[in-house]
């Protein structure tokens, strides 16, 4: 490591929800940066206004938010190097771009629409660059005087690098190790629009520079996109100032064939969103993992195991364990599947590790949603430590919890009424016979005397054992049932019998 702070950023477009594999991107800048006590930079890249979506961005605030992966620097909270939002830095670019074009690195091309729709219609693997440029319209093809007039007109045109031809660009990558790319592959890509506004690839180097970015971990979809970032670092003038860069490996979908799509989401009902993301073109709704009952302790530990490990087989990291068991030489070159199972018991056990306090209030609004009325809620902590180790996702905690705010709406007969009798009959009103007399329910006495009343009945415990939980819950689950019992009180669980038994008798 140089000495030079460490600064990344997380560069989204705001183009739409962000997919984890977004996330993830962010979170790994995220851990790097904390791990060396650098700053993370939230940039809005925001320069191609076409793609552009309404609400996407206080999307993208909102899910780091949500994961705890909270920027330093960003376009509400603005550091030095501010504006943050690329849209905001137009003015910024031209200068680059012009230097460019006076050093002979780029040039400009007044090609129209229909000039390159044409060619590409006609020229198979059209691509604007060495072999075709000379035959476009362009500065380079053009006679100066020409030029000259054509610029004076504000004919409308853009600049685009000049790539060279018959040259090898190589970097160090720090998860790739040297990668090298032929510049005869890569085409004349533009860097600044005809309205002004830079592309990707301008602003991207241009801000990376200004902002002093020491390092970047990207997706490795940008890796095509490097050369060209390089050759422009090196023109500029700047290559010792270039950040580091790590290209991440791709997340893959669950078969391992291909890349996670956002479509993916929709066609295996698997959430690929941090955060429920609505689309307003089409009117729908892609749950995301926070709507789906995620933690999201849960959701981050989770994406930091999809290409990267700690090497000593632990699974369950918190933030502040990311942050310093993070290591570049622990990310994996190769595709991490996604595994939406394992998503599930990371949060399940997620669940069972946190405090009963930190699922209250998601737990209340779960049940509350569901109409029921929580008017105590150290009764609500109790229940939720009773039942945590049995939900996977947070919206479990409904079936879960539900009977200990209100009594089974129904019952598992199945369970129950071919096997019963008068005897068991007979046997739970003597239950509540020897309840009414206590003070309150203690679940290890009700269990002693449940067990003993069972024997002198002749009735193994275990058949009345089940009956008892169907009363009090509906069903086949649940903790304990002398637990629940308990925790639901004399009146109640006495009242559940007597309703029960009605049903079961019918
Ligand atoms: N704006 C790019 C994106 O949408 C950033 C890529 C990069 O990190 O260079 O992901």
């Amino acid at each position: 490591m140089s000495d030079k702070k460490v600064r990344v950023r997380f560069a989204p477009s705001p183009t739409g929800g962000l997919h984890l594999g977004g996330v993830r991107t962010a979170l790994f800048n995220y851990l790097f940066a904390k791990k060396y006590g650098g700053d993370f930079i939230l940039r809005i890249e925001d320069t191609d206004q076409n793609r552009y979506v309404e609400g996407a961005e206080a999307y993208i605030m909102d899910c780091l938010n949500w994961c705890g992966i909270i920027p330093d620097e960003s376009p509400v909270t603005p550091g030095k190097y501010a504006p943050y939002r690329q849209s905001e830095r137009k003015s910024i670019y031209r200068e680059y771009a012009e230097r460019l074009v006076m050093q002979g690195h780029a040039y400009y091309a007044f090609d129209t629409a229909e000039e390159l729709d044409k060619n590409r219609k006609e020229i198979p693997n059209f691509q604007y660059g060495q072999v075709y440029r000379d035959g476009l319209r362009n500065s380079l093809s053009l006679p100066q005087h020409e030029v000259d007039q054509l610029l004076a007109n504000n004919t409308p045109h853009v600049i685009r690098i000049k790539i060279p031809a018959d040259e090898t660009v190589s970097f160090t990558d720090m998860i790739r190790g040297r990668v090298s790319f032929e510049t005869n592959q890569v085409d004349d890509k533009v860097l600044l629009k005809a309205d002004g506004m830079p592309t990707y690839h301008l602003a991207v180097v241009v801000d990376d520079y200004l902002m002093k970015i020491s390092h970047a971990f990207r997706g490795e979809e940008w890796l095509p996109s490097a050369p060209v970032h390089l050759l422009l670092w090196n023109y500029l003038g700047w290559k010792a100032d270039m950040p580091q860069w790590a290209h991440l490996p791709l997340i893959l979908k669950p078969d391992g064939h291909g890349k996670l799509s956002k479509r993916d989401g929709a066609r295996l009902g698997i959430p690929v969103y941090a955060l429920d993301w609505e689309d307003e073109q089409s009117g729908t709704t892609t749950q995301g993992f926070r709507g789906m009952g995620f933690l999201p302790e849960a959701f981050v530990n989770f994406l930091a195991t999809l290409g990267w490990n700690d090497g000593s087989g632990q699974e369950i990291f918190t933030m502040d364990e990311l942050i310093s068991k993070f290591s570049i030489e622990r990310i994996s070159k190769a595709g991490a599947k996604f595994d939406f199972e394992k998503a599930r018991w990371y949060n399940a056990e997620w669940i069972k590790k946190v405090k009963g306090e930190r699922l209250k209030a998601a737990v209340k609004k779960i049940l509350e949603d569901k109409g029921i009325t929580i008017k105590n809620d150290t009764y609500l902590l109790t229940v939720i430590e009773l039942v945590k180790d049995r939900c996977t996702l947070l919206s479990d905690f409904y079936p879960q919890a539900c009977y200990f705010f209100e009594s089974p709406k129904e019952y598992d007969l199945n369970a129950v009424k071919p096997k019963w009798t008068e005897e068991k009959t007979a046997f739970f009103n003597k239950v509540i016979e020897l309840q009414k007399t206590v003070e309150q329910i203690e679940a290890v006495e009700l269990e002693n005397t449940f067990k003993a009343l069972a024997e002198e009945k002749g009735l193994k415990a275990g058949d009345v054992m089940l009956p008892f939980r169907i009363m009090l819950v509906g069903g086949k689950f649940g903790p304990h049932v002398f637990d629940i019992a308990a925790l639901l009180g004399k009146e109640e669980t006495i009242g559940r019998i007597n309703k029960a038994l009605v049903v079961f008798n019918n």
